[in-house]
């Protein structure tokens, strides 16, 4: 059965990409950004804690490269469309998986082909394997394959899901995403995470996206708005927190009035979610609100930072075990009071 459109990633929809900002930067090209999506065209929507998920296009600069390897045209004719548009939409650079292994050790002969029958058999004879990307086995094999054969050998392009970090009540026919930007070296290659750097850097305000809206399971706001909740980010990524922001970015008229607190376990995460639109709306100032009952988030707790990713999920368990003590004594003192 055919999923309606947008809504699996058998059936992806076209949504156009509005704007990007960069809302921390960290070394050289990496950082965390905010990506704005318009969904009316295409009539998307979305609620609290689903995620988006995004086909992105490979990198220009790679896909061309590859083809000089192969000493192929880039007009040339594969699967009805040119080389270069297959390479660029269709097919994952990234891994060189085991059929192109196979492949070029057919293409290849001596210590090469050993190698390439090595590495297609899952070994790794000279510790390399985990830096072989396509392009590279390309490189180090040496080889040029006939282009047909070679993206045959080539796994799909997979789409990346990115955890929505908008309301659709807030901003109707707009969807925004929080996102760490991927970017390395192994060698002297640079290496370019595919999604995170085509959406810093690839894709223009105006352009069209294959998309689809990937529902939540197990993970939503209770119905009634005023049951207490703990967001708990026990992830050392952004992806885990991302959610946080969408759930600040809820108009005020829907906001929570129950107990809420947002339990970090990266430094990374809570400048990003601080950062995002509305947080700040959602946490004044403890003389404003000194019970902790009477706004939406106003504890935010980073409990540690990516230098210990191992006690992440333990600290950010103890911090809502704390908050949650907090809240019962808070809750016992009114009880009190008002006896
Ligand atoms: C449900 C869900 C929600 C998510 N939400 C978010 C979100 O809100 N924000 C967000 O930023 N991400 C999120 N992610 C992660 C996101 O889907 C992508 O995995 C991430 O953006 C990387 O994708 P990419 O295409 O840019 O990189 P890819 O091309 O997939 O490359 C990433 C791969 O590169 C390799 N790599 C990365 N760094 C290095 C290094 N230093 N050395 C060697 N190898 C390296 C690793 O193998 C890594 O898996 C989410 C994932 C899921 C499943």
């Amino acid at each position: 059965m055919i999923a309606e459109p947008g809504r699996s990633r058998d059936n992806p929809i076209a949504a156009t990409f509005l704007s990007r900002r960069l809302v921390e930067q960290r070394g050289l090209g990496e950082g965390t950004w905010h990506f704005d999506f318009d969904l009316a065209g295409c009539g998307l929507d979305y609620v609290v804690g689903d995620s988006f998920g995004i086909f992105a296009k490979n990198d220009l600069g790679l896909v061309d490269q590859i083809i000089a390897l192969l000493g192929a045209l880039h007009t040339t004719e594969v699967r009805g469309r040119t080389l270069r548009e297959v390479l660029t939409e269709d097919m994952s650079l990234s891994p060189a998986p085991d059929s192109l292994f196979e492949l070029l050790s057919y293409l290849t002969g001596g210590a090469q082909r050993e190698k390439a029958r090595a590495l297609a058999q899952g070994e790794d004879p000279d510790g390399d394997a985990a830096t072989l990307d396509v392009s590279g086995a390309a490189e180090v094999l040496q080889c040029a394959s006939a282009p047909r054969a070679f993206v045959e050998a080539l796994e799909l392009l997979q789409p990346r899901l990115y955890s929505i970090s908008s309301s659709h009540n807030a901003t109707p026919g707009k969807l925004s995403l929080t996102v760490d930007c991927v970017r390395y070296v192994v060698g002297k290659r640079k290496r370019l995470g595919l999604a995170s750097t085509f959406l810093a850097e690839r894709i223009q305000p105006g352009d069209e996206v294959k998309v689809y809206v990937q529902k939540a399971h197990g993970f939503a706001l209770p119905q009634d708005p005023k049951t207490p909740i703990i967001m708990i980010g026990p992830g050392t990524g952004i992806r885990r927190s991302a959610p946080f922001c969408s759930i600040a970015a809820r108009p005020v008229r829907s906001a929570r009035t129950g107990c809420s607190s947002a339990i970090s376990a990266s430094e990374t995460d809570s400048s990003s979610v601080e950062r995002a639109p509305n947080w700040q709306r959602y946490r004044p100032a403890p003389s404003q609100h000194p019970s902790p009952c009477a706004c939406v988030a106003q504890k935010y707790d980073v409990r540690a930072s990516r230098a210990r990713p191992d006690l992440a999920a333990d600290l950010a368990h103890a911090s809502a075990l704390e908050f949650l003590g907090a809240v019962a004594r808070q809750a016992k003192r009114q009880a009190r009071q008002q006896a």
